[in-house]
């Protein structure tokens, strides 16, 4: 049936359902709501104060304000009593559409109206049909979906309550037409793992029968949503793994060389002597690395990557790396040139770095592509500019991601391609809490380094207010008489933000002129051009500059030790993860270092969670608990990834399913990497189905 006849839809809605992907009755099987709203008898409105419920019941009065800015009164009875319903802002028109004595499902949200009676504060009504039995069918439920509702459909006048109406209708429709629901999960699994079927979960989560009805349906959708998720990462290291078409880099490289250690001006730790060794033994192995390097701010996983680097030209190929932003990029290129050059003077060899970034001078971008394609050049440092179409390598076998959470999956993808399948290493500081890394990094072996350079003395964090700046500004000039930099960070979350960008040149001018008129104040954001930040880095790192004023932009990955002080702006405004990265960037050197954190009119709960920040400086507990408060879609950087867009689970909570699901998936893919035995018949046949980009893995796996 097209759904253009069900009730409710019509012609110009079906196009609007069209344009969302829903063309077919079938489709609308894919809602979730967003929430429920409980259906009650007016005798218990009192006991749902404040809340959103429906009302079923017979409108008896319409009252007509007489003056303007006054609701349309409707009264609303059914056999518990009578409730008024404030309707703000109708038009005239609107209002007269209620008829006396006709059945209405009424949604609002109890308050406390005149004489401390109850009313229902007016937000959507619906006319139900007595004579219609699917209408009547629509009444027996205790609980209601609300669905997201979508710009096109609001286009077409299409209300919350019409919509829910709407998938009832085409469910019943379904469900009258003997359709025939593809159970997606094997049913050895609904005995072991007690999950209700596909068609009870789908019809209950839309329309529970009763409260608990919700949480269990969720919960078998959610287990679905992860086993193949997990099944894909699975496969997809089974696959890997199998790829015998690997470098197998020299067999004479040994972690840490005499050459390596003259070049190095300090001792590794043991944990990155041990990650080196890792990273080694899978260079040596002709499978193709995939590895993710974690370790918490400042545990040193640059030199880390260096020695994979010059590993991998030694055994004659190239190496890059992509980091996400030009700052970075250029400091990395300083600091890998500065130990390539070491290394050249004590090993003989002359190895050459280079950089790649947007905005370089035509005639010199010429000249590196040139370089970079010709081998004349061994390590190439740079942002996403490197996986543009023109770049061509002459020989790339090592690939390093810094800062992996900023990139996409699929930028990941396209540098790796630029090689003949050389090794990748993705280096992560912001600590993915276990359940992310599991469905992020499924597929990645990790290595850790759980262990902080020598001498590291712990960062002090204190939480300030508005009124102690002038303190805060006091101890920053005494700091900097000893010698110390400083770091002013102002919000600037989304970068096309104009308000914030004028606030942090606003702060910076009044910093400059009234608050440090001794010391050079600099300023680097965003939208500067890649050399005139260069030039400000430049001189906050030779000194110059002693107060550098900054947007997030040097939330990753910027290393200046001799900076103790890290004062951030607004700091209720950024996500924990966050400003665990922001402070990472003092506390490099030997120096006792400070991070301040400058709270705006914080309500209880920034308050606990900036409290979180000074009590801690674990950057996995940080990110737990920045999970838990804001939820995996917020979770920072995750966002743009779209490998976490569920619709059923909710990492939060599932963690147990997700331990669960990736069991069983990577079990199966053990046994049977191919899906071929008759058991996983039904597993095969989904992943066909809803997985079509990956199938290729089921069949080389
Ligand atoms: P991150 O892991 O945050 O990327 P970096 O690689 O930038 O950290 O290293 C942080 C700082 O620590 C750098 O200045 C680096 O030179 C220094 N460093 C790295 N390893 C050691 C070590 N074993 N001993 C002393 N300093 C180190
Ligand atoms: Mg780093």
């Amino acid at each position: 049936m097209d759904i253009k006849f069900l009730k409710g839809v019509g012609e110009k809605r079906a196009n609007a359902f069209n344009k969302i992907g829903i063309s077919k009755l079938e489709d609308f099987l894919n809602f979730i709501p967003r929430t429920y709203i409980p259906r009650i008898s007016i005798r218990d409105l009192w006991k749902y104060r404040e809340q959103n419920v429906l009302v079923y019941g017979d409108v008896i009065d319409v009252q007509h304000p007489r003056k303007l800015n006054h609701p349309v009164r409707i009264f609303l009875y059914d056999r518990t009593g009578t409730v008024e319903v404030p309707m703000f802002g109708a038009t005239e028109f609107r209002s007269k559409q209620f008829r006396l004595k006709e059945k209405y499902l009424f949604w609002g949200k109890v308050s406390e109206g005149y004489q401390s009676k109850w009313q229902l504060d007016y937000r959507d009504h619906l006319k139900i049909d007595i004579l219609n039995q699917n209408d009547i069918n629509f009444l027996k439920y205790h609980y209601y979906p609300v669905y997201e509702l979508s710009g096109i459909l609001k286009k077409t006048w299409i209300k919350p309550l019409l919509l829910s109406k709407i998938v009832f209708n085409a469910f019943f429709t379904l469900f009258n037409s003997g359709y025939i629901f593809d159970e997606t999960l094997p049913n050895q699994f609904s005995e072991e793992y007690n999950l209700i079927s596909k068609k009870d979960a789908i019809s209950r989560i839309n329309f529970p029968l009763k409260e608990e009805d919700i949480e269990i349906s969720r919960k078998r959708l959610s287990f679905e949503e992860l086993f193949y998720l997990e099944l894909i990462l699975a496969l997809r290291r089974s696959v890997t793994k199998n790829e015998r078409k690997g470098i197998s880099f020299k067999t004479d490289i040994t972690p840490i060389s005499e050459n390596f250690k003259k070049a190095l001006l300090f001792e590794l730790t043991d944990a990155q002597k041990r990650v080196i060794n890792e990273i080694y033994t899978d260079m040596k192995s002709e499978t193709v690395m995939n590895r993710l390097l974690q370790g918490d701010v400042g545990s040193g996983k640059t030199i880390v990557s260096i020695f994979g680097m010059i590993a991998a030209i030694k055994s004659g190929y190239q190496s890059a790396l992509m980091c996400p932003t030009e700052i970075l990029a250029e400091q990395h290129y300083q600091s890998i040139n500065s130990f390539i050059e070491k290394y050249n003077e004590v090993s003989g060899e002359s190895y050459k770095v280079s950089i790649l970034i947007g905005g370089q001078k035509k005639k010199l971008r010429g000249e590196i592509l040139q370089e970079i394609r010709l081998g004349k050049t061994n390590i190439i440092v740079g942002t996403h500019a490197l996986i543009q179409e023109s770049v061509e390598f002459q020989k790339l076998g090592f690939v390093v991601i810094d800062e992996q959470h900023k990139f996409g999956v699929m930028q990941r993808g396209k540098l790796k391609d630029k090689g003949l399948n050389p090794d990748v290493l993705v280096m992560t500081a912001t600590p993915i809490p276990r359940t992310l890394s599991l469905t992020f990094y499924g597929d990645l072996d990790v290595s850790k380094i759980d262990e902080m350079p020598k001498g590291r003395v712990k960062i002090k964090t204190l939480l300030r207010e508005e009124k102690d700046k002038n303190k805060i500004f006091d101890f920053v000039r005494e700091e900097i008489a000893n010698g110390r930099q400083a770091f002013v960070i102002y919000p600037l979350i989304d970068e096309s933000e104009k308000l914030d960008l004028k606030s942090a040149e606003e702060n910076y001018k009044y910093l400059k002129k009234n608050v440090f008129p001794e010391f050079n104040v600099g300023m680097v954001h965003g939208r500067m051009l890649w050399y005139e930040k260069d030039e400000v880095m430049k001189d906050f790192k030779d000194k110059k500059i002693k107060v550098l004023v900054a947007t997030t932009v040097v939330e990753v990955g910027i290393d200046i030790p001799n900076a103790t002080i890290m004062i951030i702006e607004d700091a209720q405004r950024y996500g924990l993860s966050q400003l665990h990265q922001l402070r990472g960037r003092v506390g490099r050197g030997a120096e006792q270092s400070y991070c301040i954190l400058i709270g705006k009119n914080l309500d209880d709960v920034s308050k606990k969670r900036l409290e979180i920040m000074v009590e801690t400086t674990d950057g996995f507990k940080i990110a737990e608990e920045d999970l838990d408060i804001r939820g995996p879609g917020e979770f920072f950087g995750i966002r743009q990834s779209g490998m976490l867009n569920f619709t059923c689970t909710d990492l939060s909570k599932d963690k147990d399913i997700l331990d669960k699901a990736r069991e069983i998936a990577f079990k199966i893919v053990k046994e049977d990497p191919q899906l071929r035995s008759p058991e996983h018949n039904v597993i095969r046949s989904t992943f066909i189905k809803n997985f079509k980009e990956s199938i290729k893995l089921m069949d080389i796996a």
